[in-house]
């Protein structure tokens, strides 16, 4: 049986920060993952999953030496964020509000999987285990022991980043509260008759909102004469469309031709015209965690928390825990403590929990106040969204408040 001092299960994105976080600690770090990211060719198609990073998130991936490589692959950055229900009351955040050169960057999942497991094969002090499937976990006063398909591991501490319906939360038994926002998003990937945008924008409609995100096929540092070249085809965006089920059902089976026919009577007319790419659903579900600690396993990213996807935060929270959990280790050894005494660990909990809840409850206040139906309240959330964008002691106030918030910074 191999002996580490933390063992990762689940090699996505949180799970493998997370290894590579402990790893800098000088920890020694066994990853479990069941699928091997593959490797990038540039001509491949861009992926579905993608994710609105935020610059906080990207401080962390900076920390981990896993960035640079995702920018000379391809990101898409984006300086603007529009939000509006009526055209009236658009109200637009800019980075120059609070001094940013850029608010964050389109990055598709695949990618940046995949950039971080580079780093982790360039560590020493990490194992990979992959493929390979969690069977079965036991803890007692010091270790928990993992059985794995074809091995068999020890730790003092078990990071549970498996996702949303993580198998280690179930073997220890710790519950969730959980809710369907009885709606679905859809993901449309698309070619745009507009050059790159530096923007990304969401209208709320009554079935839901529906957002643009830009991407793009090239690096951050292009050079000018490639960008003018992409410029010149028009650039690429991905598109989500949130509905009820039942119509995100209807629109995932219709061809890409149909979809666009689509897209093009329901979506802005800021969005141009579009070529369908790529499509996908995915239902949308709020859970929590009971807890996020049992003895020795912690939860972290979706494993501990899901959100709706409105503001594109779930896997920057993810990554929040990640710098969370670093910061409580690395204390803990620097004041010459037990780093992985439950009480230790406890305290990663304590600096997450909150801003978990935060972070959904927001998200769930938003998802109401714009789905309901009242004329009223419809009039009050454009006067609302028109006074923080017109109103300068507002403007200051919340706007470049929340703006930082959804920066992380
Ligand atoms: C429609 C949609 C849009 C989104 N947009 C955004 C966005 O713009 N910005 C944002 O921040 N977030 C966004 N999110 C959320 C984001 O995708 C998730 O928060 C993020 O993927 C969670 O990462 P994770 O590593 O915690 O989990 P996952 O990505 O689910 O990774 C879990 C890993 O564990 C592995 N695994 C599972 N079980 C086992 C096992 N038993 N043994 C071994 N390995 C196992 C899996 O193979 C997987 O690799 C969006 C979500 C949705 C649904």
């Amino acid at each position: 049986m191999k002996n580490f001092d933390c063992v990762v299960v689940g090699g996505g994105m949180v799970g493998a920060a997370s290894a590579l976080a402990l790893a800098q600690l000088g920890l020694t770090v066994a990853l479990v993952e069941q699928y091997e990211p593959k490797s990038f060719e540039k001509e491949q198609k861009l992926d579905l999953r993608v994710s609105a990073i935020s610059l906080a998130s990207q401080y962390l991936l900076e920390q981990l030496s896993a960035w640079s490589q995702v920018m000379k692959w391809r990101a898409c950055s984006y300086k603007r964020l529009g939000v509006w229900e009526q055209e009236y009351a658009y109200t637009e955040f800019n980075a120059n509000d609070i001094e940013q050169s850029h608010l964050g960057h389109i990055v598709e999942n695949r990618l940046l999987q995949l950039s971080l497991w580079e780093q982790i094969n360039l560590q020493n002090n990490i194992e990979v285990f992959c493929p390979e499937r969690l069977i079965s976990l036991s803890q007692n006063t010091d270790k928990a022991t993992l059985v794995l398909e074809n091995s068999s591991l020890m730790a003092k501490l078990v990071i549970a980043a498996d996702g949303a319906n993580s198998h280690v939360r179930q073997l220890v038994n710790i519950g969730i509260t959980s809710w369907d926002y009885q709606q679905s998003a859809m993901l449309i990937n698309v070619k745009t008759q507009q050059p790159q945008q530096d923007i990304t924008w969401q209208q709320y409609l009554p079935t839901g909102p529906v957002a643009f995100l830009p991407l793009s096929k090239s690096s951050v540092s292009v050079s000018v004469e490639n960008s003018l070249e992409q410029s010149e085809q028009g650039g690429y965006a991905s598109l989500v469309w949130y509905h009820q089920r039942d119509e995100i059902k209807r629109l995932s089976v219709l061809s890409n031709q149909k979809l666009q026919q689509e897209v093009l009577a329901v979506f802005p007319k800021r969005l141009g015209g579009v070529e369908v790419l790529d499509k996908g659903a995915f239902p949308l579900t709020r859970r929590h965690a009971n807890t996020y600690q049992k003895n020795r396993v912690l939860l972290l990213g979706d494993a501990a928390h899901t959100i709706n996807p409105m503001a594109g935060q779930g896997v920057n929270l993810g990554f929040k825990d990640v710098k969370a959990l670093q910061t409580v280790i690395s204390n803990a050894i620097a004041h010459g403590e037990c780093w992985h005494e439950e009480n230790v660990l406890a305290r990663y909990e304590m600096m997450r929990r909150k801003d978990n809840l935060l972070m959904q409850s927001t998200m769930d206040v938003l998802y109401h106040a714009f789905s309901h139906p009242s004329p009223l309240i419809k009039t009050l959330r454009n006067a609302s969204l028109l006074a923080v964008s017109k109103v300068p002691v507002l403007n200051s106030a919340i706007k470049n408040k929340a703006l930082a918030y959804a920066c992380g910074i």
